[in-house]
Parts: structure tokens; C-alpha cells; sequence
């Protein structure tokens, strides 16, 4: 398939781009020191290389009140942006480019100084931030146009000016947090006013020929958020103070709606950049889980848009592009939006990466490079980590064969993209199926590996990718016809009563959990569902997109209870973006999520447990098992004592607080060494 629309080429206020794609800002944590700037520099000029038509930096404050986090990226003075060069140098060495994004948090701000239209602190942040007097304002307003002259010295091509996703600027727009009553505040027509003054400043300040993209608040996905007119009217006047472009952006941090998660569906906002394409002229730019070309290609052949914006599917696969182009959509490797290693970390004051590709960020430690030095290698178990492992390997030139004693690739990806919500882990099995072809991965289905076949096949070094098995719980009675693991739930070979008990409430017992309650279709395949499950409307009808609308769950399938024998709150160790989610849709299917539980018995009554002094029967027909794991490594020992060199690596190195992203990481990293 071709990209005409995603290929074409459009000039953005005098520069012209190869293509509409746009990688979207995205905070990796390099931005915050200036040492880490040769890899920030290494990491964007990767996917300049990938043909990328222009990138946005992660955000950088304009002053120290709009700082996201103590001492974090900040460009406000001539010295900085020197710093800077080395960034923008290297993307267009590659010939790619690149403009600055400016975010000023205001009571978004992990910090003690933060500044606010009014004196309201967010739910998600600890600090209460200061109401600015009015010249407190104009000093934010003059930091604003001062980072965005200071990014055109600095080399950028541009600037997107944040202004959605609640932070500063959208926090003067709605009432909930701009309580003011000077010019600032007061009726739309005067709230709106900061965005239209920076941009008007910031434009004439960088000159007409510097890209000027503005971010605006869609649908803020919060009560009290603008509703549509008020959002056309600030679109119209930002195209009047001359920005280049409008970026989408889609609900608050605080809001409890998700918005770029896996269960969300594909290009699931788009139709809002199509409503407001109605009211302006200038270009429009399309962003929220657009993740393949093919999807993004749609979202502009409709005229939704006229660029899309990537950032996590650009972390995933940094040659999105240059793929795309080549007709080789199949080996892109896509993002599945687990958030895992991206969001989950930022939020963690980590360094960011990607889940499916561990070179993210890290590209100048992670390097693959040609072995000077071929070998034979087994890698035994086409799980992620197998998978990972071997074809690394034979991109570094290995002889490699991959042996799998089922008939399919994928261990326990077959298992996760059953759960409705977690489609997408079917492209990381495309994208590896189609990777093993490219690398030339001899790949063995359906064989069983032992010591004695890789020894008589001459193999090296055998790296065992062979995965976990099920822990068992030891719970009396739990040989009960009633009792059954989470394998068997999950590919259907049990049959499942109408009330279950679900032992286990770590990442295998949520999935079973939304499995079991779910009935019909995914709502992530179908966008309508997935808003009235949700009950996000149009903003031209209710404020926010929110304000009088309904979510409505279709009906549980089941009488669900997930069970776990910590006190503390189920799901606690879920992703640190996605974990509300997960426990909100449960809560959307009545699924009782208990605590403090202690299994006394399985008979025929049910499942008997004790929770605090109190012992109860649940009277349940089905018991399913998800009680973790212990790694599966029985090849070990003959192999050492066949004299072979084995590498464990994933659940079969470690299996406690085992995910695809450590397993992936350990891999690719072992892959490197050998
Ligand atoms: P897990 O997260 O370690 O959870 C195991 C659960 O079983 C815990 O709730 C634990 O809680 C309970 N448990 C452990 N030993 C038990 C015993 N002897 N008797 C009764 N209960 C016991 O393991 P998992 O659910 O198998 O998941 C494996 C990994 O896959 C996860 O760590 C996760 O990273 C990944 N995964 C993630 C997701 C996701 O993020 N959505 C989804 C699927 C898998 P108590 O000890 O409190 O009872
Ligand atoms: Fe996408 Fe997950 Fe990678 Fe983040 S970690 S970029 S969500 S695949």
C-alpha cells in the first residue's frame, strides 16, 4: 500500500516538509540536563535519518515558575540555548527537522514555585501554586516570547506553543481555575487572552518565517472545560496572531477519561480535528492513537487533518517513515501503547524508552553492531524475549535458530492480545514474525529443544527464552473440578460458570478479570462504543466534552471477584498511567476487587476465605488461578553438562515482577554482547 496523503509534502511558514508526520512532543527525561543532551541530540537525529517530516522537543519551561520539576529542562537563557546547538545540528545534519516546544505547568508544576491564574491546587500535584498578580502574568507572557526567540538562536525551526492538556495556558481558559477578575479573567472573550498575546508576541518576535505551531484543548475532558464555540473562537484568533498550525490536544492530566491507553480505540478523537478544520484555514494537525501508516493515512485521506501527529509509535519504530515509504509497513515496529516504559517512566522520574524497542533513548549505549565473529546460536522459546534475542542476533550477522515447542511465535503475547483492550499486541507478533523473515532467523515450530539435539547440532551458545509456568498457590482443595489456571480461561479450553472467583490480582488476574466480564466486541475496535462506555460526548453539546454525559458499560458478562491476599489496593502494581484504568473499567463491570483475603478451602459450596476476622463463602462455579509465576529454565543443567554455553534471559532468568519490558530489554541487551 502507498501513503500518498501521509507522503505529500506541505510548507509550514516557509519551510518545507517532506511528509505529515509529526512526531509529538514527548518528555523522555533527557531534556532535563544538559549532559544528556549528545543523547537527546542522538535519539531525534535517529529519526531524522527515519524521515520524520518534523519532531517536537519534549517540553522545556520558559522561566523557573513554569518548571515541571525541579531543575527540569528550562530554556531562558543565551547560555542555554547554546546548549542547544548540538540537538538541532544533529537533526539537520540528517536533514531533518525540528522545533522546541514551550510548557509552561503552572499548578501542574511538581514544584514549590509553580504559578497559577488562581490560587487551586491540581488533585494530581502536592504544591499549591501562587495566583500572579497582572504583571505576574505579562513577566510569563515576555518568558514565553523569550524561549521562543532564544529556540530560533538555538538553531530550532520552530516552536509549539502547550497550550492544552491543562497545563498553564489552558488554565487561564475555564472557570474551575481561573477565578480571576482583571483582564485575564471574566468572560471567555478575556480568558482567552493569554494564549492569543503569546502567540501574537512570539510571532512577531521569531519573524514570519519560523514554524508556530499552537496546541489547543480539543475537548479538556473536564467539567466546567470550554465547550465548542469557545474553543472555535480561540482557534479563529490564534490563526489571527499567526500561528502555522493548530497540534490537537485531547482532555487534562486529571481527567478520568483515558486517552492515549491501548483500550482506547485507534484514531478514536480524530473527529474533532475534523470539526475544527470547519472553523480555521490554516493546517490542522491530527494527534491520540494514530499508531500505523495505514490508520494515518485514513485519518488524512478523510480530511480529518492535515498532519498526524506520532510520538510513542516514533519511539517504537524511529524508521516509521523511511518504512512506510518503502512499502515495508509490515517491519514497523509498532507501538501498542502500553505506556510502560514511556509515561510510566517519565511519571517516575525515569529516563523514557519503549516497551517493543529498548533503544529508545538509549541509543548511543544500545548499539547494534555487525559480530565480527559468527557463530551458531540456539535461542530456545519464541516468546518476547526469544524473539528479541534472535533476531538481533542475526542482525548482528549470528547464524541463529529459534526453536519453539509450540505452533506459534509469541509465548505469552498469544495469551494478552485475547483481553479485549490489548488488540495490539497482534502487531508485535506481525512485527517479529516479520522480522525473523528480514533477519533470516531459521525458525523451528513445534520442536521441543534438548540438550542432545542442540549439541548435535553443532549450536554454540544457546540462549533459553523459555518463559514461566504458572505458580501454584497450594490452596487446599484446589484439585476441585471447579479450579482451572489462567491458560486455560484465557484460550477457552475450560469453560468458565457465571460467578468466578479469580485468585490473584497482579497483571494476569486484572486481564482475566476484564476478559471474563466482557461480552461482545471490544469496545477499543469500535470508537462510538468506546464513548458511551466512557461517556464522552461533543463538546458543542456538553462542556468539556463531559459536563451531563452518562458513561454507560454495556452489562458484565459475569459475577466477578478478584481476590488478592495484600492489604493494600488491588492493582497497585499495575502501569502507573494505566493502573485507574484498569481498576475504573472493572469497577464499569461490578467486578469485586477484595483484599486481605485468605483461601481456606475450594469444595463444592465455593471458594472459603477469611477477610479480616470475617469467613465467607464466595458461592462461585469457576476458580481461575493467577497466582504468578516461577521461571521455567529445566533445560539449564543438561545443557551445562552437555558442555554448551547457556544465557537465560527473561522469565526464565528472573519470573518475579516478570514483564515483556524487562524481558525485552534483557534480551536485545544479551543479543548485543555475544
Ligand atoms: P504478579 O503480578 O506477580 O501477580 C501475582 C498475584 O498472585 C499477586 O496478586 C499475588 O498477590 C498473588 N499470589 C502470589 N503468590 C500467591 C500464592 N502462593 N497464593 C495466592 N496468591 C498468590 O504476576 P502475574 O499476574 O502472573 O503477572 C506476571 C507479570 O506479567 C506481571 O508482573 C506483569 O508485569 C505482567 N503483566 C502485566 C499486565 C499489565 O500491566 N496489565 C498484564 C498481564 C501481565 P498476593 O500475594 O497479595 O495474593
Ligand atoms: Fe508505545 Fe509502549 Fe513503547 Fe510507550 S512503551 S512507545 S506505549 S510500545
Amino acid at each position: 500500500m502507498s501513503y500518498p496523503h501521509l507522503l505529500s509534502p506541505i510548507t509550514l511558514s516557509g519551510v518545507t516538509l517532506p511528509n505529515r508526520v509529526l512526531m509529538g512532543s514527548m518528555h523522555t527525561g533527557l531534556e532535563d540536563k544538559v549532559a544528556h543532551f549528545p543523547r537527546l541530540a542522538a535519539y531525534f537525529a535517529e529519526r531524522a535519518r527515519g524521515g520524520v517530516g518534523l519532531m517536537v522537543t519534549g517540553g522545556f519551561a520558559p522561566n523557573i515558575e513554569g518548571w515541571l520539576s525541579p531543575f527540569g529542562s528550562r530554556l531562558a537563557t543565551g547560555r542555554a540555548a547554546r546548549g542547544h546547538r548540538v540537538i538541532t545540528d544533529a537533526v539537520h545534519r540528517e536533514g531533518g527537522r525540528i522545533a522546541l516546544q514551550i510548557l509552561h505547568s503552572g499548578r501542574y508544576g511538581y514544584q514549590p514555585f509553580s504559578v497559577a491564574p488562581s490560587r487551586i491546587r491540581s488533585p494530581i500535584t502536592p504544591f499549591t501554586p501562587r495566583a500572579l498578580s497582572a504583571s505576574g502574568v505579562e513577566r510569563q507572557i515576555r518568558a514565553f516570547v523569550r524561549c521562543a526567540t532564544l529556540a530560533r538562536e538555538a538553531g530550532y525551526d520552530g516552536v509549539e506553543v502547550m497550550g492544552s492538556e491543562g497545563y498553564f495556558i489552558n488554565q487561564f481558559l475555564v472557570t474551575h481555575t481561573n477565578k480571576r477578575d482583571d483582564r485575564w479573567g471574566g468572560a471567555y472573550a478575556q480568558r482567552m487572552q493569554l494564549p492569543v498575546e503569546i502567540v501574537s508576541r512570539v510571532r512577531e518576535a521569531v519573524g514570519k518565517d519560523f514554524i508556530l505551531i499552537y496546541r489547543i484543548s480539543l475537548i479538556d475532558l473536564v467539567p466546567d472545560g470550554q465547550d465548542w464555540s469557545e474553543v472555535a473562537q480561540l482557534a479563529r484568533a490564534i490563526e489571527a496572531a499567526g500561528a502555522s498550525m493548530l497540534n490537537s490536544g485531547i482532555g487534562w492530566h486529571e481527567a478520568r477519561i483515558p486517552t492515549i491507553a491501548t483500550s482506547v480505540p485507534r484514531a478514536a478523537f480524530t473527529w474533532l480535528a475534523r470539526k475544527l478544520k470547519g472553523e480555521v484555514s490554516l493546517p490542522v494537525c491530527a494527534s491520540n492513537r494514530i499508531n500505523t501508516p495505514e490508520v494515518a493515512e485514513a485519518v488524512l485521506a478523510a480530511g480529518d487533518a492535515d498532519f498526524v501527529s506520532m510520538a510513542r509509535p516514533l519511539l517504537a519504530d524511529p524508521e516509521f517513515v523511511r518504512k512506510a515509504a518503502a512499502g515495508r509497513a509490515a517491519s514497523i515496529n509498532t507501538c501498542i501503547a502500553c505506556n510502560q516504559a514511556c509515561l510510566d517512566h517519565t511519571f517516575s522520574q525515569e529516563l523514557a524508552s519503549c516497551l517493543v524497542n529498548p533503544r529508545a533513548c538509549h541509543e548511543t549505549e544500545i548499539v547494534i553492531r555487525p559480530t565480527g565473529a559468527p557463530k551458531r546460536v540456539a535461542v530456545v522459546g519464541a516468546g518476547p524475549a526469544g524473539l528479541a534475542a534472535a533476531t538481533t542476533l542475526a542482525e548482528r550477522g549470528h547464524a541463529v535458530t529459534l526453536f519453539e515447542a509450540s505452533g506459534a511465535i509469541g509465548g505469552q503475547f498469544n495469551l494478552a492480545k485475547r483481553i479485549p483492550g490489548k488488540e495490539e499486541f497482534n502487531e508485535t507478533l506481525r512485527y517479529f514474525g516479520e522480522r525473523l523473515r528480514e533477519t533470516g532467523v531459521t525458525l523451528r515450530l513445534s520442536v521441543a529443544a534438548t540438550a542432545e539435539l542442540l549439541r548435535a547440532e553443532g549450536f554454540e551458545d544457546v540462549v533459553l527464552a523459555t518463559g514461566v509456568t504458572p505458580r501454584d498457590p497450594r490452596i487446599p482443595g484446589q484439585d476441585h473440578p471447579m479450579v482451572m489456571g489462567y491458560i486455560d480461561a484465557l484460550t477457552g479450553a475450560r469453560a468458565v460458570g457465571r460467578r468466578v472467583a479469580i485468585i490473584g490480582a497482579g497483571g494476569i488476574g486484572f486481564d482475566v478479570a476484564e476478559f471474563l466480564s466482557h461480552d461482545g466486541p471490544s469496545t477499543a475496535l469500535d470508537r462510538d462504543a468506546w464513548r458511551r462506555e466512557w461517556g464522552v460526548g461533543d463538546p458543542s453539546d456538553a462542556r468539556g466534552g463531559v459536563s451531563g454525559v452518562r458513561a454507560q458499560p454495556s452489562p458484565p458478562a459475569r459475577e466477578v471477584f478478584l481476590l488478592q491476599r495484600k492489604v493494600g489496593k488491588p492493582g497497585a502494581g499495575l502501569g502507573k498511567t494505566t493502573g485507574w484504568i484498569h481498576r475504573t473499567a472493572l469497577k464499569m463491570k461490578k467486578v469485586q476487587m477484595i483484599a486481605g483475603v485468605r483461601y481456606d478451602l475450594i469444595d463444592d459450596a465455593g471458594l472459603h476465605v477469611t477477610i479480616g476476622d470475617e469467613r465467607r463463602t464466595l458461592a462461585v462455579d469457576s476458580v481461575v488461578l493467577c497466582t504468578g509465576q516461577e521461571p521455567r529454565r529445566d533445560l539449564l543443567a543438561p545443557l551445562q553438562a552437555a558442555g554448551l554455553r547457556a544465557h537465560l534471559v527473561g522469565g526464565a532468568d528472573v519470573a518475579a515482577e516478570l514483564d515483556a519490558k524487562r524481558a525485552i530489554r534483557a534480551a536485545t541487551l544479551l543479543a548485543t554482547r555475544l
